[in-house]
């Protein structure tokens, strides 16, 4: 599965379409607060939101929690106000949480853009980030507030 959509609601839209009960798996238990992964019981492969069929062509998954830790694999500095989107500035990135084969687009949170340079000196890709998921949650992608440098 390689979606390359920045936009966070279409790639969900597509995320739902291409993954269907492994989707939906995966907003159930992110609407409890949690962060379900799948790990390919043929070949290892992890998939943080998970999906139905391996690289390897398995099916066969093992589920777990992603402690919601990882890296930005790519970001971009958005100058426009955009619906649905913190006030602009903002950052929206790629993000690939530990060990994931895939990644999927969200905010960065917590970077002080008044300093564009500043901030480019903290935001990279590779830095970490953490997931920070909101109080009261929908399941959907946007239960996530963000993603925190850390
Ligand atoms: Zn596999």
């Amino acid at each position: 599965m390689s979606m390359f959509t920045m936009d966070i609601r279409e790639w969900e839209q597509a995320y739902r379409e291409q993954a269907r009960d492994a989707a939906a798996r995966f907003f159930e238990e992110l609407k409890n607060g949690k962060i379900l992964g799948y790990k390919c019981k043929a070949c290892g492969r992890v998939y943080v939101p998970p999906v139905p069929l391996c690289a390897c062509g398995s099916r066969n998954f093992e589920e777990f929690y992603s402690e919601g830790e990882g890296v930005i694999e790519t970001f971009t500095i958005c100058f426009e106000r955009v619906s649905g989107y913190p006030d602009p500035p903002f950052v929206l990135a790629l993000i690939r949480l530990d060990n994931s084969e895939i990644a999927f687009p969200h905010v960065v949170t917590g970077v002080d853009l008044s300093d564009i340079n500043k901030a480019l000196s903290v935001l990279r890709v590779g830095a970490r980030v953490r997931a920070l998921l909101k109080s009261e949650r929908k399941g959907s992608m946007l239960d996530f507030k963000g993603f925190k440098l850390v």
